[in-house]
């Protein structure tokens, strides 16, 4: 079978180019990058511009024509499993093909995060971009993150709050409205849930009062003088003077945290004293 060639090597401003000889579709492989695989401290200072990272210290230098492949800010291709430039979208005759070149691969997000040291930027890769797309960098300088991390990259250490957790739910009924229910068995002492809270001015106090964010605030700060209020699954539990739950302000990382104050059993309701201390039995204010 005649193999079909989809581009042609041009001259551009910038060096050479690989552009289409035809309208190409989305999803078509446009050529192979290959070429020999060393350590980063064996590549030859004139191919420093014509590698690719392929894996810890493995890299490409690119001999095969995909290393007249260009950058783009918004591109038209990537690379994909097996070292091929694939269209990304419609490519029409006479368009340049381009990839992102500091483009960080979602597959590598965990590990960046755990280890930013093994993703130096080589300054003698930075380059001005000239690519005229609205998305543009401008200066091309260090690894950019692009395209949905997703679950499977989720990085749990990163996460500010627990409502990951997933330990708890909402739910509604007609006699007690809404009510914090545990999905799952919560061991006394555990933290099983930490929610953020949004903070309001101490002149705005007067002003919650009069509206239904009475129910939900709370004093804030050192002095008591701000207003509180949880965002989150944190704003639903209810009042229990023998509380199975306690919570506790955690004011510099603007959070309310909440630890099971005794054993809490699967799809038992959660409550908390408002008064904040479990013993606490002074009037609630409702
Ligand atoms: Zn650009």
């Amino acid at each position: 079978m005649e193999k079909i060639i989809f581009y042609e090597i041009k001259e551009t401003l910038e060096g050479k180019g690989l552009f289409a000889v035809c309208d190409v579709p989305a999803g078509q492989k446009i050529t192979q990058y290959s070429g020999s695989i060393v350590a980063y401290e064996e590549i030859p200072a004139h191919w420093i511009n014509h590698c690719m990272w392929m894996e810890t210290d493995r890299w490409m230098i690119i001999e095969s024509d995909g290393r007249y492949i260009n950058h783009s800010c918004s591109p038209n291709c990537e690379v994909v499993e097996g070292n091929y430039a694939v269209t990304t979208r419609d490519v029409k005759k006479g368009e340049q093909f381009t990839i992102i070149y500091n483009r960080l691969r979602p597959q590598d997000y965990y590990d960046y995060e755990k280890n930013p040291e093994a993703y130096q930027w080589d300054p003698r890769w930075t380059f001005e971009c000239h690519c005229g797309s609205p998305e543009c960098q401008g200066v091309i300088n260090k690894y950019k993150v692009i395209g949905n991390v997703g679950p499977v990259n989720f990085v749990p250490e990163t996460d500010t709050t627990y409502d990951s957790l997933n330990k708890t739910c909402i739910v509604q009924n007609s006699v007690t409205g809404r009510s914090v229910i545990a999905k799952c068995d919560i061991q006394k002492d555990e933290m099983f849930l930490k929610c953020p809270v949004l903070v309001f001015p101490e002149d705005q106090w007067p002003l919650i009062e009069q509206t239904a964010l009475f129910h939900y605030c709370f004093a804030w700060g050192e002095d008591g003088k701000l207003t509180g209020l949880i965002i989150g699954t944190g704003s639903f539990f209810n009042h229990s003077y023998t509380p199975n739950a306690i919570y506790k302000k955690n004011y510099p990382g603007h959070y309310m945290e909440f630890f099971a104050y005794t054993d809490i059993k699967k799809n038992q309701e959660i409550f908390i004293n408002y008064n904040c201390d479990p013993d606490d039995l002074s009037p609630v204010w409702f």
